[in-house]
């Protein structure tokens, strides 16, 4: 398998180079995060006065955490850490889950974003003979425009297509010849659901390498995305707060995925006592962006549930690698007084090669207790006359789930397309409980 390198020196730092490139990255964003209003604040309540108070990378633990919280409050400008006149970029979160943050970043800030976007790209074999369709939104959203400046340093062809408007997608794919495509995975199965019905064939397309994120998805997803197309699925992970996608990113051996180390310091806590987690458990990522000298984030909750995967990867880079993000701490729904992730259940159906590409989960009340309905689509073969195998089917699915999750839900089976689909990150748990 071929490995490709961006920039190698820092690709394969020594751990010993790669801790000393942090420390030094976390006494600078240390330095200017006393700038901003916020930590100008908040970092002498913890003793924290000056970069010299950071001697080692065990210091980290002396900084508090930061939470989307404090980033909403001191909106817009509490964590700006240089003056206004030298911010060149400003970007929004999606608000999934409340009230958009913002960012800013330096010109020299957006060149650093950058290449380590043209390092995740090239680990995967991607080069200036791609031509590549980014299908994720463009605008206030860090997921579409980050990454098409790694692309287009990087050499690639870049079609700025943005998210939506399938039929265009696929002239676009067939008359550029269009090699690698990024999106949410959602909209990469539905895209091929879609590929018949707008009389595109699949040998009309070029297409190479898909890169996912912006949502979680199961391996299975990953799966069905590779087996429909046959193409090379790539996981990217990102959060606004941290400068978007691509933070953390597979490399051709799919095997986890690295976190930029000489950028980032990741940190694995359990959500409820803080401490770190131990080595290989899951828990909360947390995150401290160096060098981003605009808007230094020390200790960010992100909420985002993973693990460390022990181990070097093959690849030859020490940066250390997370396992596909199973959630959000707040995703988990609580039914009947279990505990149950999305995630789980996503990995049931997708399994069963009768469910098509998409699904939905309801959580409704039925009196005092609480029922969850999972809908799902089924290929096309699946829906014949015989009602039989429809049940049989149900109750296939119904019996997996129950072993998974320990609750029995109600399945409800739907015709191919017919669920709905969101343009950007895909809405499939819908809680009716509270309304
Ligand atoms: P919001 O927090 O409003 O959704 P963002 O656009 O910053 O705004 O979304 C970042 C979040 O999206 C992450 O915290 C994570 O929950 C999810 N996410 C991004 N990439 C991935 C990925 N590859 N796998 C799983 N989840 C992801
Ligand atoms: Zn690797």
């Amino acid at each position: 398998m071929g490995i490709n390198y961006y920039n190698k020196k820092v690709e394969c730092a020594s751990r010993e180079e790669l801790d000393s490139i942090q420390l030094e990255g976390l006494k600078r964003a240390v330095e200017l995060a006393l700038n901003s209003d916020y930590y100008g604040k908040k970092l002498p309540e913890s003793g924290i006065t000056s970069s010299d108070d950071i001697k080692s990378l065990d210091d980290l633990k002396r900084l508090p955490f930061t939470k989307k919280n404090d980033l909403r409050d001191s909106y817009p400008y509490g964590f700006l850490a240089v003056d206004r006149s030298d911010v060149v970029r400003m970007h929004a979160s999606s608000g999934t889950t409340g009230t958009p943050t913002t960012i800013y970043l330096t010109a020299e800030d957006l060149d650093r974003s950058t290449e380590i976007l043209c390092r995740s790209l090239a680990g995967t074999g991607a080069s200036s003979e791609d031509v590549f369709q980014n299908m994720m939104t463009y605008g206030l959203f860090t997921g579409g425009i980050m990454l098409h400046y790694g692309a287009e340093k990087l050499g690639m062809m870049v079609i700025p297509v943005s998210s939506g408007n399938t039929a265009r997608q696929f002239k676009m794919m067939k008359d550029f010849q269009t090699t690698a495509i990024h999106a949410t995975p959602s909209y990469m199965l539905y895209l091929y659901s879609k590929m018949e019905e707008l009389g595109i064939k699949r040998s009309d397309l070029a297409l190479k390498r898909g890169y996912v994120g912006a949502e979680p998805h199961s391996e299975d997803v990953r799966k069905k995305i590779e087996n429909l197309w046959d193409i090379d699925i790539y996981n990217c992970y990102g959060l606004s707060e941290m400068n978007g996608p691509g933070l953390a990113f597979e490399c051709s051996y799919k095997d986890g995925l690295h976190v930029w180390e000489d950028s980032y310091i990741p940190e694995i806590i359990n959500p409820d006592t803080l401490e770190p987690v131990k080595e290989g458990e899951y828990g909360e990522l947390v995150l401290t962006i160096l060098h981003r000298d605009a808007m230094p984030i020390l200790r960010y909750r992100t909420r985002d549930l993973t693990r460390f995967i022990p181990g070097k990867c093959r690849c030859g880079r020490l940066h250390r690698r997370i396992d596909r993000i199973k959630g959000r701490s707040d995703d988990m729904l609580i039914i009947n007084g279990v505990n149950v992730f999305p995630s789980q259940i996503e990995e049931v159906i997708m399994r069963m090669p009768e469910v098509g590409t998409n699904y939905l989960i309801i959580a409704q009340k039925s009196g005092p207790l609480d029922k969850l309905i999972v809908k799902t689509e089924v290929t096309k073969d699946v829906i014949t006359d015989d009602t039989r195998d429809l049940y049989s089917l149900k109750a296939r699915i119904a019996e997996n789930l129950k072993t998974s999750i320990f609750i029995n839900p109600v399945v409800e089976l739907h015709e191919q397309g017919s669920l709905p689909v969101s343009e950007g990150k895909a809405k499939r748990v819908i809680d009716e409980r509270n309304e």
